[in-house]
Parts: C-alpha cells; sequence; structure tokens
C-alpha cells in the first residue's frame, strides 16, 4: 500500500510498564515522530522521550472512565495522517493484543493510509515472567490461551466459552479479568476445572507497586477482594503455578532511559 500525500501511521506497543521492556524500535520512533497519540497504561517515562515539538493527544479507554470513541480516535488518525504527518499510535503492551489495534488497522487499509506495526511485550508474559511463572512446561503445559475476562453474563453472544476452556487448554492468561472473576472461576468450575487448581494475579506488573498473589481456583474472589486487588491485572490459571520460581528483579523500575 503505497501513497504519496498522507503520513505513514506506526502502530506501536509501549510493553507491559516497565519502560525498560520497550523495544529500541518503539523508542527510536517515539523520539523521532511528530505526532503522538496514546492510550492509558502508557509509562510517563516513555511518554518524556517525545521530543519538544511533538504534538500529543491522548485517548485513552479505561473502565469505569470517560472514554473515546473508537471511531473518534480512528477519525483522528486520518485527519493527522491527511495532513501529512507521521503518527505514531502506541498502545500499552502489544497493539494486537486485546487493544483493539486490529480494527484501527483495518479502517487505516480501507482509507489507504500506510501503517507499519511495531510489537510490544504483552502484559500476559509480562506478568508470569516477572512473577516467575513459566507459561509452557515440559512437564505438563503444552497449551496456553490468552483470554479476555471483560465478557460479563448478561452479554448476548459471547465467544468465550469457559467451560470448554476448562479441560482444552493446560493455563489460563486472562486480560481484564477482575471485575468479572466470580462469574469466570464458576463457569471454570462448572466446565470441570478442579477446585484446588493454582491460581496467581499478578496487579500492576513489571511496575514499582507490582503485587501479586497465589491461591487455588475455588479462592480466587475472595482473596482478590481481601487483597484489594485492582485492575490493571492479569490472572494466571492452571498447572504451570505450580513451576512458579522466584524471579530475583532487582529493580522494579523507575529509570531513566538515557541512563
Ligand atoms: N494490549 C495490552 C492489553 C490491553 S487490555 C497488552 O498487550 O498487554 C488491558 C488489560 O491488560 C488490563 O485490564 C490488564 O488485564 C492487562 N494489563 C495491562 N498492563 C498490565 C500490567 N502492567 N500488569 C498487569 N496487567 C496488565
Amino acid at each position: 500500500m503505497e501513497n504519496n500525500v498522507s503520513g505513514i501511521v506506526y502502530l506501536v506497543g509501549a510493553g507491559p510498564g516497565d519502560p525498560e521492556l520497550i523495544t529500541v524500535k518503539a523508542l527510536k520512533l517515539i523520539r523521532s515522530c511528530k505526532v503522538l497519540v496514546h492510550d492509558a497504561l502508557i509509562p510517563k517515562e516513555i511518554l518524556k522521550e517525545a521530543n519538544s515539538e511533538c504534538e500529543i493527544f491522548y485517548v485513552g479507554k479505561r473502565a469505569g472512565c470517560k472514554s473515546f470513541l473508537q471511531s473518534d480516535i480512528n477519525e483522528l488518525l486520518l485527519k493527522l495522517s491527511m495532513e501529512g504527518k507521521d503518527i505514531v499510535r502506541l498502545k500499552g503492551g502489544d497493539p494486537f493484543v486485546f487493544s483493539r489495534g486490529g480494527e484501527e488497522v483495518s479502517f487505516l487499509e480501507e482509507n489507504d493510509i500506510s501503517f507499519e506495526i511495531v510489537p510490544g511485550i504483552t502484559s500476559g508474559i509480562a506478568a508470569s515472567s516477572y512473577f516467575g511463572i513459566p507459561l509452557t512446561h515440559r512437564n505438563g503445559a503444552s497449551t496456553v490461551t490468552f483470554v479476555t475476562g471483560h465478557e460479563t453474563s448478561a452479554k448476548k453472544e459471547k465467544s468465550v466459552n469457559w467451560r470448554q476452556l476448562a479441560h482444552t487448554s493446560d493455563s489460563l492468561v486472562i486480560y481484564m479479568g477482575i471485575r468479572n472473576i466470580e462469574f469466570i472461576v464458576e463457569e471454570l468450575l462448572f466446565g470441570g476445572m478442579g477446585p484446588n487448581t493454582k491460581c496467581a494475579v499478578v496487579q500492576e506488573a513489571t511496575l514499582q507497586n507490582q503485587k501479586s498473589v497465589m491461591v487455588e481456583l475455588t479462592k480466587l474472589p475472595q482473596i482478590i477482594q481481601e487483597k484489594k486487588i485492582r485492575p490493571p491485572a492479569i490472572v494466571i490459571i492452571g498447572k504451570i503455578v505450580d513451576f512458579k520460581v522466584n524471579n530475583n528483579i532487582t529493580k522494579l523500575s523507575s529509570v531513566n532511559l538515557q541512563s
């Protein structure tokens, strides 16, 4: 796809939170871009890397807060690129994992806007490794499913079949699952998952405030409430939690990328 008038949109993953987990490619683009359009959950250290002339737009969507409509974000990207500006469209984690990156690039493609996708470390992978849980293991964990916990029992057309997942995947990595955890646990138990299956929850993974707990399945909702676990958090369920090791992270960082 080639066009000479409009700017290029770089759909870039910022990584999970620790600013040192951004890719070199992403950092170079952020430092050189004229326009930066970003979501919530982007570390401030990373935003500070933009140059002083860079125009910065916040278009975040957080549950429970005022949100920008996806259609408005699409229109903003279209407008800015039609002005001939190259744009970094920065998303938390990886832009193609539960962040509507697919919808944005389809829209750009339909409108003949050039784009490039730059992956980032997704929070599901970062949470498990910072907490010391291998996502796969030769001794009994060969499949892992990344799944959204955002769908509620009220949603008519559900695409997540928790009962089936209870026995078709060795491990589950659940994004956006905290608010719906009771329903998820009920469904997994109904689907035949063992009540003692080990679970881990990692809040604000890779950040200074990282908070984590381990518990068996039936006690998961209770512990989330007791320990006041809040989004953003990743829930990991399955045998792999048994393989947890201590990841000796010397500093959960708030670092200067230039140092
Ligand atoms: N594209 C992002 C996911 C966006 S959906 C990615 O690849 O990571 C938002 C959800 O991601 C949050 O509700 C939470 O479940 C998860 N998340 C994002 N950052 C996180 C972090 N630092 N620690 C734990 N979970 C995080």
